[in-house]
């Protein structure tokens, strides 16, 4: 059982059993969102997670028609990003993996959104590397 919490701990969670992968994502709106060069996500199934706490949820939409396509849940408090949910894999969650309290056993394998991946940016251990969203 992995646990984590956001900055100010309003807001904790658990994620049961192992992931699907973890994956780093290079997307312009992920270093927008955690004002870093890229997030880092522990993928994996929305049962494995339990959320405690108040979370605010920012819905990303496509430029054309109004779909959401990204759900990205945040402390109001602090503005930690804890999760974000893929419309397009139902089921599927995404946890920040900077928000875990042990990160310890933690190496990314797969690297999405390459195309939008900061020129200084070369991480080792990728057994995966795509140009846009897997
Ligand atoms: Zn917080
Ligand atoms: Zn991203």
């Amino acid at each position: 059982m992995r646990t984590g919490r956001c900055l100010c701990g309003e807001v904790t969670y658990e994620v049961a059993g192992d992931p699907i992968a973890v994956a780093v994502c290079h997307c312009s709106h992920c270093q927008r969102q955690s004002g870093g060069a890229f997030s880092v996500n522990l993928v994996a199934h929305e049962s494995q997670l339990t959320l405690h706490g108040e979370l605010k949820t920012y819905e990303e939409r496509g430029e054309l028609g109004d779909d959401v396509y990204v759900r990205r849940r945040f402390c109001p408090a602090c503005g930690s990003p804890i999760v974000s949910e893929l419309a397009k894999s139902a089921g599927v969650v995404a946890v920040k993996v900077g928000t875990l309290d042990d990160t310890s056993d933690i190496a990314p394998t797969v690297e999405v959104w390459c195309v939008d991946k900061q020129p200084w940016v070369s991480l080792p251990g990728m057994a995966v590397s795509l140009e846009r969203e897997g």
